[in-house]
């Protein structure tokens, strides 16, 4: 039975010239990460999420071990349709194997990714979660050799991933401007953690695209809960079931909550959500249109931040630096 809904807003991507839609897929589920994905439902996902407005997919090759790559490259393949329509970004760096930023890498793991991706060019090739590397590295070596990827036309724009906010300011602060396009920051801007707010007058200030991802903090706010491998403590994830659970008791969804709460800031230029079925991205379209059309569910919001605050802004360490 077809959805239909209005198209999802577009929004500039800091100085690309990309607009990408409000609500972006993240194809991190499609590696089977969460819990296991068919090809057929992989497939069925992509098309449901372009026909209802979606124009941007992202994913990389740690994400099930090249899988996610895989199954996003057959599902951008089967909608027919021109590729500039759609906006794709994929990662380098890291791997199933492990870390490795150096210049000989990353050239050839956009190759790679290409081949998996079925595609000529992607729109940013994201450095993935460049804590666990060195950052001058980064600055020095990485980011240099992405320029070179740039100029052959393999990607048209770089970007920077990875959960400390610390590394944005960091590398942005030492590669000249307009070096370095977008921003991917995740799990800094959702209900329990907004930590990323702080940052966006810098981010704007360079004139980065700004991209958050993982609204449900990869699993803790929603019903199903997070998979076991969640980095987060265990009192994080008991006060986000106690949030979920009081969610249910009213009727409510705390994963469209969730996703409404990250979509409200028009400084964020895409809201990168996982998802693995027909059904998700139904949810999570009607929840940006019910956004658009009714606003936030304010009474709810305020009674699970309440919840959330002996909570909020508690993170994990991640990267080198940190652990
Ligand atoms: P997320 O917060 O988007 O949560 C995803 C989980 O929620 C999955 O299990 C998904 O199936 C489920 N879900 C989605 N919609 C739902 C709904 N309506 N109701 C209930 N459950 C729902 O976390 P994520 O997938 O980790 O993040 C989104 C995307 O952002 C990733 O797929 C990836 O593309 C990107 N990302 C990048 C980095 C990085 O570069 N370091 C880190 C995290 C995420």
């Amino acid at each position: 039975m077809a959805v239909s809904y209005p198209k999802l807003p577009l929004r500039e991507l800091g100085n690309t010239g990309l607009k990408t839609s409000s609500v972006g897929f993240g194809a991190s589920p499609l590696g089977s990460v969460f819990s296991p994905v068919s090809e057929e439902d992989a497939v069925a996902a992509v098309r449901e999420a372009f026909c209802l407005g979606i124009n941007f997919f992202d994913t990389s090759p740690y994400y099930g071990r090249n899988l996610s790559e895989k199954m996003l490259g057959k599902g951008l393949k089967a909608l027919g349709v021109p590729r500039s329509e759609y906006i794709v970004s994929t990662k380098c760096g890291r791997y199933g194997e492990g870390f490795d930023f150096s210049a000989e890498r990353v050239t050839r793991s956009i190759d790679e990714s290409l081949a998996r991706l079925q595609l000529d060019y992607v729109d940013i090739l994201h450095c993935h979660d460049i804590e666990f590397g060195s950052l001058d590295q980064i600055v020095n070596e990485t980011i240099p050799a992405l320029q070179k990827l740039k100029e052959a036309g393999k990607t048209r724009f770089i970007g920077i991933t990875g959960l400390p906010l610390e590394i944005f300011t960091y590398v942005l602060d030492r590669v000249p401007p307009g070096t370095v396009d977008v921003i991917l920051s995740y799990c800094h801007y959702s209900i329990n953690d907004s930590t990323l707010l702080d940052l966006l007058p810098y981010l704007k200030s360079k004139g980065v695209g700004i991209i958050s991802a993982s609204p449900l903090a990869m699993g803790l706010l929603t019903d199903q809960g997070p998979p076991e491998w969640h980095p987060a403590s265990p009192e994080l994830k008991s006060a986000c079931q106690a949030a979920a659970a009081h969610c249910r008791k009213k009727g409510k969804n705390i994963s469209k909550l969730a996703i409404q709460y990250s979509l409200v800031n028009k400084d964020i230029s895409t809201v990168l959500v996982g998802m693995n079925s027909v059904g998700q991205v139904e949810e999570n379209v009607a929840a940006a249109e019910e956004l658009a059309t009714f606003g936030r569910d304010e009474e709810t919001l305020s009674e699970v931040e309440a919840i959330l605050i002996p909570v909020k802004n508690q993170t994990w360490p991640s990267g080198i630096q940190n652990s």
